[in-house]
Formats: structure tokens, sequence, C-alpha cells
């Protein structure tokens, strides 16, 4: 049993209402501890410790704040075998994903914006009589919001960048993945943060959550979450003038031509639909497939998901394991009844999974591949965010951009080709933030990440991110009349 508690001021607090929200481990349906319900007055306490740090921390030299964050990042990777299990007990996950991929990259977060904050310049613009240069400043206090699906990987992806460019933080894991934030807390200590620079509140969205995005003194927003709270957070936002970054929703499209890599790209197909039981912002769920090859490839799919390994998320040869909540598992089965009522033919899966054992009230669904909805249909126009995939049919490169195109979202796409050309004109063409041509998730924190259209608002990675956290102030000078 886990009782977790916020992090502020660099010490571990019970919520000022003295409630409590009960944590369910998903694969087993059993309550695994207990989150702070927080609410305005915790968040109130967060944001009092942030600005008695702020001062100090947005003036240490760029070279003190490498060293913390390396250090963080260090105790993250020395921490990976109970940071990992406390990823997979809270959200259901196989435990290699956590091990070998999720924890390693919320390291490397760390990592790599500790160094942006060595590199982090800015520009000068000469004029014949006069000079201008850009100072970069912190923004003072900042709000970071992230969701469950990749918690610890998700949750640095916004607080290193904030802390590097020299903020002070109050963030807020979801209130279903809480523990590797708690964790981070930990090792914020011991890494030497010093006290109030990062301050983790924990609790609902709609309290907790809402007190940190109306708070007047925290300057920006960077969330990550779902299209709908994303609009409330924004309502909110705008008209407080508020910096916001909104990574949102996604309804990605993976185009598979005729001339693909077969084999590889059935297993990378597999693999970007079904990983983290789909549900990945990044996952795709409409599977476009050339006419000539379609019938091919949709067995091969289908058998490559029927094999995948599905149970336990503790044992090491599990590949797929338990979705988020009940809820969550409600919804997705919802839009499987939604897929049939539209006329799709279920090909594999549809329908719970119960292992045996130590699982067996935990809330699995088998992986799921649908054909025959058209491109309006709602399962092929909502987010599902779960391990549910239709397959839609293409005759050549046009029908292909059009039915991608087709879709309120603009996250991440993916082309499978082989021709040259082909990649260059479908990649220019295609309305997404992010494109993989014959690889998926392969990223490098360098490129810029988000989306367009319902997707969000904004980039994250790299100098975007370390611009998103600063305030651009723009200084003339002449020095010649
Ligand atoms: P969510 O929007 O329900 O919650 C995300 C976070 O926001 C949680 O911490 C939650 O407590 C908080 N929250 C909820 N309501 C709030 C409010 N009114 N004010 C302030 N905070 C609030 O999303 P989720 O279910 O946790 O995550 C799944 C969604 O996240 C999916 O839609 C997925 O596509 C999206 N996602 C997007 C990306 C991306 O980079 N674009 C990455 C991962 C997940």
């Amino acid at each position: 049993m886990q009782h977790i508690r916020n992090f502020i001021g660099g010490e571990f607090k019970e919520p000022a209402s003295g409630l409590w929200i009960e944590k369910i481990n998903p694969a087993t349906g059993h309550t695994s501890g207990s989150i702070p319900d927080s609410d305005q007055r915790d968040v109130e306490l967060a944001v009092a410790s942030a600005r008695d740090a702020l001062s100090r921390w947005s003036e240490t030299s760029p070279q003190e704040r490498f060293l913390i964050l390396e250090r963080i990042a260090r105790l993250i990777q020395e921490r990976n075998e109970d940071l990992a299990l406390a990823e997979t007990n809270d959200t259901g996950k196989p435990l290699a994903l956590s091990s070998n991929v999720e924890i390693p990259r919320a390291a490397s977060n760390f990592r790599f914006f500790a160094t942006a904050a060595m590199q982090f310049s800015s520009e000068s613009h000469a004029m014949p009589d006069s000079i201008n240069f850009t100072l970069r400043q912190p923004i003072g206090i900042v709000g970071c919001i992230s969701p469950w699906n990749l918690p610890l990987y998700l949750f640095s992806w916004k607080v290193a960048p904030a802390l590097a460019a020299g903020n002070c933080v109050v963030a807020k894991p979801s209130e279903l993945s809480p523990t590797t934030a708690y964790l981070l807390g930990e090792i914020c200590q011991e890494a030497g943060l010093p006290t109030g620079v990062l301050n983790i509140v924990h609790g609902l969205g709609l309290k907790t959550g809402e007190a940190i995005v109306r708070h007047p003194d925290i300057k920006a927003i960077s969330f990550t979450g779902g299209t709908q709270t994303g609009k409330t957070i924004s309502s909110i936002t705008g008209p407080m003038f508020k910096k916001t970054s909104l990574e949102l929703g996604g309804k990605n499209p993976c185009l598979v031509f005729e001339d693909c890599d077969f084999d590889k790209t059935v297993s990378e197909v597999a693999r970007l639909a079904f990983s983290n039981q789909g549900q990945i912002c990044l996952c795709g769920s409409r599977i476009l497939v050339q006419r000539s090859i379609y019938e091919r490839f949709r067995d091969a799919l289908v058998q490559k998901a029927e094999k995948l390994r599905i149970g336990d998320p503790l044992d090491e040869h599990t590949q797929f394991g338990s979705l988020i909540s009940e809820a969550h598992l409600k919804k997705v089965m919802g839009y499987i009844d939604l897929a049939r009522q539209e006329g799709g033919i279920c090909l594999t899966g549809g329908e719970i999974f119960r292992p045996e054992g130590r699982c067996k009230n935990g809330f699995f669904l088998r992986p799921t591949i649908f054909e025959g909805l058209g491109p309006s249909c709602r399962v092929n126009q909502e987010e599902v965010f779960g391990p549910v995939i239709t397959l839609q049919v293409f005759e050549d490169e046009t029908e292909a951009l059009a039915l991608a195109n087709d879709s309120p979202y603009g996250l991440a796409a993916t082309l499978w080709t082989r021709d040259l050309s082909r990649a260059h004109r479908v990649a220019n063409k295609i309305q997404t933030g992010i494109v993989w041509v014959n690889c998926w998730l392969n990223r490098d924190l360098r490129t810029p990440f988000g989306g367009v259209r319902q997707s969000g608002v904004g980039r994250e990675g790299g100098w975007e991110a370390m611009k998103f956290f600063t305030e651009p102030k723009n200084v003339c000078i002449q020095y010649s009349k």
C-alpha cells in the first residue's frame, strides 16, 4: 500500500483537506494506496514556496542548473527498478516497457534539458547604427499538468525544460498514475534541488488541476492530456493571457503503400497500434492500406495481433497489459459496440480478456481490429485511446491523403513505402505535426513535438521547449548616430 503525499517546499505534506483518493492497480483491480485530494489551499502553499525559491533559482548559473538536473537524471537511472515497478503497478503496462523504455527516457529528458541549460543562447540583430540583442528570461512560476499514459516520461518532458530555463514549477501528475512523480520528489531532495523549486501537488483534474490553471501567479501552463480538457484550460488561460502549450489527442493515420517492406511494415504497424495497449497519443489507429496488398496485409496483421502475449504486466514475457482503469475499459468497449453498430466487421479481439491468477479482476481487453468502417464513422473520427484500430482501403496516393487528412486531429502520421519521391510528396501534404516514414516513435529530443487542429497548440522538445519556458526581451542599443 502506497500512501502518496504532496511535495511542497522540499517536504512531503498531507493535503490541507485531510482527504484522500483511493488508488487502484488496474492489472489486479485492487486498491494499491491513496493520493492526496488536494485543493486550492495546497496549490496556494505550492505557489508560495515556488515564490520564495524563484529569485535564487532564476539567477543560478546554467552550470549549476546543469549539475542538479544531471544528478536527477543519474538518480532516475539508478532507481530504474523501483520506478519501473511503480509505473507498471499504477498503469498496468508491461514491466519491460517501463524499465526498458519509459524510465530510461525520463532520465534522458532530464539529461537532455540539463545540457540545454548550458547550450541555450539568444539572438542578436545588427542595424547600421545599433545592435539588438534578445534576452531570454525565465517566466517565473509555471504549471505543468500531465496525463496517465506515459507518466514519468511526460511529466519529466515538461518539468525538466521548465527547470532548465530557470523557472520554479508547480506540477500535477495524473491522479491515476501518481507514484513515479512522488518518487521524483525524493530524487530531487537527494539531488540537492533547492526547496520550493519543484512542487508536486496530487489530486483531481477539476479541483487540483484547475486551481493550478486559475492561479494568477502561475504565469504559464504546459498541459498534456485530452482535447476536451485542453479546451477547458484554454478557456481559462486565454482571458488571463497566460502562455499555454497544449499537447492533446490524436487519431493518427498510418499509410501502407503497396511498395512497402511488407514484413517490417506488418511488425511495425502491430507495434504502433498496440504498444501500451494503444494508449499512446502517437499510436496509429486508422490503418490505410493500398488495395493491391490489402487482404494479405490484413491477414498478416491480424495474425500478429493474435500472437501478442497478453497478461500479467509483471511477467517478463508479457507484451500487452491492462487498460488504465475500469472506466476507461468501459469507454473503449463502448467504441467497440459502436463500431459494430456502424457496420464494422471485427476481425480479431473485441472482447474483455480475463487472465488467471493475480490479475483475474484486472481491466484487460484483447487487441482489436475492425474493417468495413468508412472515414466518417465515429470510430474513425473520435479518439478511442485504446487497442482498437480500423483498416480502410485506398486505391492511390490521392485517396490515401484524402483519407488521412479527413480528421479533426493532426498529431502524427506514419508512411510505409520504399518510394522516396512518394514519401516526400505525402509527408509534405499530410496535415499533422509529426510524420514518420518507415519507422515509428523514432524520437530525437531536439525535434519539435506536437500537433495541429484538435491535437494541440504549440510545440515541445529541444529549443521549442526552452523558448516556451522563457520570455524574450529585446534590447536595442544605438551606438552611433
Ligand atoms: P485528461 O485530459 O483527462 O487529464 C490530463 C491531466 O489533466 C490529468 O493530470 C488530469 O488530472 C488533469 N485535468 C483534468 N481536467 C482538468 C482541468 N479541468 N483543469 C486542469 N487539469 C485537468 O487526459 P488523460 O485521460 O489523463 O490522458 C489521455 C489523453 O491525453 C488522450 O487524449 C491522449 O491523446 C492525450 N495525450 C496527448 C499527448 C500529446 O503529446 N499530444 C501525450 C499523451 C497523452
